[in-house]
């Protein structure tokens, strides 16, 4: 029974409509799996009751023909996402114990539509990292290759990881630089950062709340489909939500590419570019080309001034979001001889340090006498990154790069600890589309030599899901890629 991990959301609906399986037998099969991989620590609260229960309902639905779209199917939910009555904590010191009392507008219409809730996922503390060792419930490890242990990529890291290891049907993940992407591609599994607004960011613990959106990180293109149907739409509740109908994306998938002019940046071929990397890309045009699409060579300009605008931008709004946790209202609280000292006490020691780094250089961006120097120069720098992305669509409808510059690296990786530019240096292909708002999908492409996942990254015109989807099913179909078994 434990083979029904290895299915895919779509098989597993049609498994549970077919009555091959219960949504209790299949959650009992996940809770299983769950204990089995506890060593990649991907889940940092495991709530197998709550999901007992909830697939006993869901079963119900199914006997008396109720069932709703996403009935009994198991997720993950990144730690990021409050969960009524369930501990949310960002995979921070500081927020200890903190259990909300609502829930987040994207997981209230999964469950809504019937998904079970597994447990909370680990992520880098308040989504801050791109390997996952920035948690404080300690590192994930990447399910390929375990003996090597390896990062999964971060923030979502937990979230890729258990999606990877069937230790779940899918996940939720956020992204606010590349949070969904590049774990996705590091673990050889699909995720899609929607549009910026398309997603609530209601019940999310706040980054950068410029940037930070919500989107599924899945087995396959699919799965993404169903899982963002069911995630996106308007809510009153987030000022930034758009007001704009979801498409049914599952009606994308199997479209033909045909004439559809996809474009290929220059500035994503630095020098140094690794091989691997770059003939992976070429295999994506290839697969494209033969489809019928027409590539045409774009250029994005200010794509290098892309990682210093984000690294102001975004700690600064952090810098601001973060200023709430203060020892008082949530979790953690270190007590001190006076007001003052409780505070201090508290963020001392809840914070992590590279959610202090950020802190200190979004106070030190936003503070007089530098605001106009670094933070509006930066806001000014993002609106040419946007500009370059509407001119290149004025030329293709959606962009082929790939997802990340590297494929996964080891737990603890010198070069990366002790320079946390050479981390930031990894979101290099992916902070520009977060930066301009825009939803891009990482797929996996193939294994590099040593036989670690790599990723392909598929940009979209505002609010334009659906050519991402058409464009990344003929890529998934051709480039045959093997999920972990
Ligand atoms: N790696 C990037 C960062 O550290 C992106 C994180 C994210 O998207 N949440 O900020």
């Amino acid at each position: 029974m434990t083979d029904i991990t290895k299915l895919t959301l779509a098989e597993t609906l049609n498994g549970l409509k077919n009555k091959q399986f219960s949504a209790t037998e299949l959650t009992k099969a996940y809770i299983e799996s769950m204990e089995a991989n506890r060593d990649l620590n991907a889940y940092v609260l495991e709530t197998p009751d709550y999901a007992l229960k909830q697939a006993e309902n869901s079963d119900k639905h199914y006997a008396d023909g109720t069932n709703r779209d996403l009935e009994g199917i198991p997720l993950g939910i990144k730690d990021l996402f409050c969960t009524k009555d369930i501990r949310s904590t960002a995979c921070s010191h500081i927020l200890d114990g903190f259990v909300p009392q609502y829930e987040s507008t994207v997981t209230s219409h999964l469950f809504n539509d019937g998904a079970v809730c597994l447990g909370k996922l680990n992520m880098d503390e308040f989504a801050m990292g791109g390997s996952n060792e920035t948690s404080f419930y300690g590192p994930v490890v990447n399910p390929w290759q375990r003996e090597r242990r390896l990062v999964p990529g971060g923030s979502s890291g937990g979230s890729a990881a258990a999606v990877a290891a069937n230790i779940c049907v899918a996940a939720t993940g956020t992204d606010t630089g590349g949070s969904i992407r590049q774990p996705a591609a590091f673990c050889g599994v699909t995720g899609i950062k929607p549009t910026y607004g398309r997603c609530s960011r209601y019940g999310i613990m706040a980054f950068a709340s410029s940037l930070d959106q919500a989107g599924p990180i899945a087995k396959d293109v699919r799965d993404c489909a169903i899982l963002l149907k069911s995630m996106a739409g308007y809510d009153a509740k987030d000022s930034t939500s758009v007001n704009k109908e979801v498409p049914d994306f599952v009606a994308a998938l199997g479209q033909s590419v045909r004439g559809l002019k996809v474009g290929v940046p220059a500035e994503y071929r630095p020098e140094g570019l690794s091989n691997e990397i770059a003939s992976y890309w070429d295999k994506g045009i290839e697969i494209l080309r033969q489809a019928g699409a027409e590539i045409i060579n774009i250029s994005l300009p200010h794509t290098k001034y892309a990682l210093p605008t984000y690294y102001i931008i975004a700690p600064a709004e952090a810098s601001s979001n973060l200023a709430r946790y203060d020892g008082l209202r949530y979790g953690l609280r270190i007590n001190g001889d006076h007001l003052d000292n409780m505070y201090i006490n508290s963020r001392t020691e809840g914070f992590g340090k590279e959610v202090k780094r950020r802190i200190m250089i979004g106070t030190y961006v936003l503070s007089a006498g530098y605001y106009d120097a670094y933070y509006l120069k930066a806001q000014k720098v993002r609106r040419l990154i946007q500009n370059d992305f509407i001119n290149a669509f004025k030329q293709c409808d959606v962009i082929l790069t790939p997802t990340s510059p590297t494929a996964a690296f080891p737990i603890g990786d010198k070069s990366m600890q002790e320079n946390p530019i050479n981390m930031w240096l990894n979101d290099v292909f992916t902070v520009s589309v977060s930066l301009a708002g825009l939803p891009a999908m990482s797929l996996p492409i193939g294994l590099s030599k040593d036989g670690l996942p790599l990723g392909l990254q598929l940009i979209g015109k505002v609010f334009d899901e659906e050519t991402i989807f058409k464009a990344a099913n003929v890529l998934e179909q051709e480039a045959k890629f093997e999920r972990l078994k």
